[in-house]
């Protein structure tokens, strides 16, 4: 499907959002890329949405990513005897393994490795950092807290420790079970919450076994601290401002959020800015002016992809949040600034030759009347990097891989076809000027640049670049074989 802007949209799937009428109206107003979050709904649940997903792909003849969001260890507390209990400032609460029903005085914490790295003066913070508890004392299997700030606390809910790099792998039992489920459903990105170092990564990526590629959403301080390496270990980024939010000091987001939005486009993986965008919007078929100033905010960063969550799952607006979205982003990317912006904060970085053709096919383009930049690409690699030029015209990928076309959706400005495998590079130009032309982005009389690798067919090979004509005639003229 052809938009008219740049960033791409993801939409979580949920209650608000499961029939094929709503999903495929989701797709049509903006969603490029579908999220299932397995903290929430069943396999039978999940597996049902996956369906529609790929049959509104069908129907509409546009790639569309699915991207599993695996719930990672998110640490909750056990149930209370007489429902929730009101946690007064200066009290004492007691965190421990014993199964018995919480009170006033104590609840269970069922998570035996938390009590060996925990140290007196760590901070616990319960039900999205709304109860701030501090350890006083603490053994191998209790934790005697003070309560810092008071709060309401009821069953099983989330508990974020910040100050402490815990022994947890990334990976739980479920989510173990969650990525293998979804894995063998098909999906095109997975997502891993609450990372803390390369080495989760690198665990997952050999599960999925070259099945999805890996999404790491950055939400734990010790996440911000090694993010160099797993940026490297990883296909793509989120900014996982929800918990980001709870485990640092709110005010840290922000610049957290430009510093990675701006490493991942240096390093040509997509960047994902999520929660609370639209927030309001739940409730409300009117965003706030705050909520848009945000949207807008991350699209002048150069994000890749802006995020619904409740907002498309479980609110009462899915379809106006994502039009919403799709307003804010075409307003931004018209304006003048936002090029003044891109532009200025374009790395120089090229390792390759696929970068010097990439960066010439974006120069070539703005600088004559060229209307589309056409890659052709195997793994998605040369569209990734014509996408972190961030150029003025629109980007084509073409692509054999279902898979490839269906990851892209995730990337910045690209526009993906699928098209059969090629031999020869006169066909080749053909194809790219005939997709260019059935989404309107080409006429007969236009020009585009054309990159791809010949021989065909292996990937990271790209070193052609070609001006050619949109007119099929002119081609067969004038092109070499
Ligand atoms: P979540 O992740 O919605 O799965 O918690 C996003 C976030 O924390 O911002
Ligand atoms: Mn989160």
């Amino acid at each position: 499907m052809q938009r008219q802007r740049n960033v791409k949209i993801v939409a979580t799937l949920g209650p608000s959002s499961s029939t094929y009428e709503t999903i495929r109206a989701l797709h049509e107003a903006g969603a490029d890329v579908f999220r299932l979050n397995m903290s929430h709904g069943s396999h039978d649940e999940i597996a049902e949405r996956h369906k529609i997903i790929r049959q509104v792909e069908k129907d509409l003849d546009s790639p569309i990513a699915i991207l599993a969001d695996l719930q990672g260890p998110k640490l909750r507390v056990g149930a209370f005897a007489e429902g929730p209990q009101e946690l007064e400032e200066g009290a004492q609460f007691r965190l421990d393994l014993d199964e018995a029903p919480g009170d006033i005085t104590r609840v269970q914490l069922p998570h035996r490795e938390i009590f060996a790295a925990l140290e007196p003066g760590a901070t616990l913070l319960v039900n999205d950092g709304k109860i701030r508890l501090k350890v006083e004392d603490c053994g191998a299997d209790f934790a005697d807290c003070i309560v810092v700030t008071g709060g309401t606390i009821s069953d099983r809910k989330g508990v974020n420790v910040p100050d402490v790099v815990l022994p947890l792998a990334a990976l739980s039992e479920k989510d173990r079970n969650d990525l293998e489920f979804v894995c063998q459903l098909g999906v095109d990105w997975l997502a891993l919450s609450f990372v803390q170092r390369a080495k989760d990564v690198y665990d997952a990526r050999q599960l999925a076994d070259g099945r999805a590629a890996i999404l790491s959403k950055i939400e734990k301080p010790a996440a911000v601290k090694a993010f160099e390496e797993i940026l490297d270990a990883s296909d793509g980024i989120m900014v996982a401002r929800g918990d980001l939010g709870v485990e640092l000091p709110v005010q840290n987001v922000p610049p957290i959020q430009k510093r990675l939005v701006r490493k991942c486009r240096a390093a040509a993986k997509p960047v994902i800015v999520a929660t609370q965008m639209l927030e309001s919007m739940i409730e409300s078929p009117m965003p706030t002016r705050a909520e848009v100033s945000d949207v807008a905010t991350a699209i002048y960063e150069g994000t890749d992809a802006i995020m619904l969550s409740a907002e498309s799952a479980a609110g009462d607006y899915p379809i106006e949040a994502v039009t919403t979205m799709d307003n804010v982003a075409r307003e931004v990317e018209s304006d003048p600034t936002y090029r003044e912006i891109i532009e200025a904060s374009r790395t120089a970085h090229r390792a390759s030759v696929a970068d010097g053709i990439v960066a010439a096919a974006r120069e070539i383009a703005e600088t004559t009347d060229i209307v589309a930049i056409c890659c052709f690409t195997q793994s998605g690699t040369t569209a990734s990097l014509v996408a972190r030029e961030r150029p003025r015209v629109p980007i084509v990928a073409m692509t054999s891989q279902r898979g490839t076309a269906r990851r892209l959706a995730l990337l910045w400005g690209t526009n993906t076809f699928m098209t059969p495998e090629l031999e020869r590079f006169k066909q080749a130009v053909v194809n790219a000027a005939r997709a260019a032309r059935s989404i309107g982005l080409a006429r007969e009389q236009d020009q585009i640049v054309v990159t791809a690798g010949v021989p065909f067919n292996v990937p990271g090979s790209t070193n052609i670049l070609r001006v050619a004509p949109c007119d099929e005639r002119l081609i067969y003229n004038t092109d070499p074989e």
